[in-house]
């Protein structure tokens, strides 16, 4: 056996990206397979159309498998960024996010967060609803929705945009030799300890594992394969406004009533939010998101409209999120992230790289 791997990764969303980048870091000859991901206004698919948000300290559970994926994503990211920043590529962080509390109910759940028992290196600090309107006063934040009794300022979570992100990780990769095409992978086959995909081209490719990546179309190839790991669609919009000229220094994403609100660069602002089951988006909801569902600051309610989207999450039927399996030897499932798959990406992509070292590990050692 060679001592290089040929692995196919199916789907060049953010967890494809991740995986194949990674993959490809730890000397491994990669394929990431699938088509370019669209973007512009109206259907994306699910990475194009996340807002990026990144919410790790402030995940309401401290203990789990989904709180540990969380971690180890937020160092994982650190580390990235600092490698892509090191070979001259543009992957920033926006770092600090602000929960604002609508309600006391919510007041006392950020009050449990902070004081609860705290992951190693976070920093949350509280905020008073005064200190809230200080804020605003001298300009650090724009006039809040509705009338907020308080806030929880996270110093380490945040916001990446994810088209750039996968820009640099692809970018990166085939720098160190990854390959790439863009067909749809039309089934996988076993073949003795091998895999060998038929794409759409018509082309074969053989390969030792295979980590499919594909969404909510991961269900399909395994169905071809006679296995059942059913995802249901849950459809999220997003809008992009232009806001009117105005002078506060606004830099990090806030979060009122689950609706985020990111601040982009010149002085446009992504709003998303909503969880409705289907594929269909309604235009009366996506009114109620630009009027932060009767909330909305004139500001907001000023800003122009630019751009509407939106995108399909995956999530698992009668299975937590995410789907991190190994279905069949050499088969990897890394899909099902429902509504975090931007802020899971590199966990998931390292649960992948482990699954792969381990089994070679024990296979060289035999
Ligand atoms: C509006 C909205 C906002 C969101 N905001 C956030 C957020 O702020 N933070 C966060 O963490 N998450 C967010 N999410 C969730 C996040 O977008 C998803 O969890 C994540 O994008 C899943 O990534 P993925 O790579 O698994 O799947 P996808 O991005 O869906 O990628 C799957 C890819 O597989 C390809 N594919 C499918 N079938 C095949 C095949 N047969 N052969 C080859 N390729 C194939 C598809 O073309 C696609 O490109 C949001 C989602 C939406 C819709």
């Amino acid at each position: 056996m060679s001592s290089t791997t040929r692995i196919g990764v199916i789907g060049a969303g953010f967890c494809g990206h991740c995986t194949a980048w990674l993959l490809t870091r730890l000397g491994h000859e990669v394929c990431l397979i699938g088509p370019e991901q669209a973007t512009g206004p109206g259907q994306r698919p699910g990475s194009s159309a996340a807002l990026g948000v990144l919410m790790a300290d402030v995940f309401q559970r401290r203990s789990g498998r989904g709180w540990r994926l969380r971690q180890q994503s937020l160092q994982l990211l650190h580390q990235w960024q600092e490698i892509l920043h090191s070979e001259g590529r543009a992957a920033p962080v926006q770092r600090g996010l602000l929960l604002l509390a609508s309600s006391a109910e919510e007041l006392e759940r950020l009050t449990r967060l902070k004081h609860g028992r705290q992951p190693p290196g976070a920093q949350l600090e509280l905020m008073a609803a005064e200190s809230l309107q200080q804020m605003v006063a001298l300009q650090q934040l724009p006039p809040l929705p509705g009338e907020p009794l308080g806030g929880l300022w996270s110093a380490r979570d945040g916001q990446l945009d994810p088209i750039v992100w996968m820009q640099a990780l692809q970018d990166s990769a085939l720098a160190n030799g990854l390959q790439r095409s863009r067909a749809v992978v039309q089934t996988l086959n076993p073949q003795g300890p091998r895999w060998v995909l038929e794409l759409s081209t018509t082309e074969q490719l053989n390969c030792d594992w295979v980590v499919l990546c594909a969404g909510l179309e991961s269900q399909t190839l395994l169905h071809g394969l006679g296995l059942q790991w059913p995802m249901e669609p849950v459809s999220g919009q997003a809008l992009e406004l232009q806001r009117r000229p105005e002078r506060s220094d606004w830099q990090h994403p806030m979060v009122w009533r689950g609706m985020n609100l990111v601040p982009r660069p010149g002085g446009r602002l992504w709003l998303g939010a909503t969880v409705e089951s289907g594929t269909v988006t309604n235009g009366d909801e996506l009114e109620q998101l630009r009027q932060l569902q009767g909330d909305a600051p004139g500001w907001l309610l000023d800003a122009e409209v630019i751009q509407r989207w939106q995108g399909q999450r995956a999530r698992p039927v009668d299975r937590p999120a995410p789907l991190l399996e190994q279905p069949l030897p050499r088969l990897l499932l890394v899909s099902g992230h429902y509504r975090n798959g931007i802020v899971l990406g590199p966990a998931s992509a390292a649960w992948a790289a482990d699954q792969i070292t381990m089994v070679n590990s024990a296979v060289a050692g035999s």
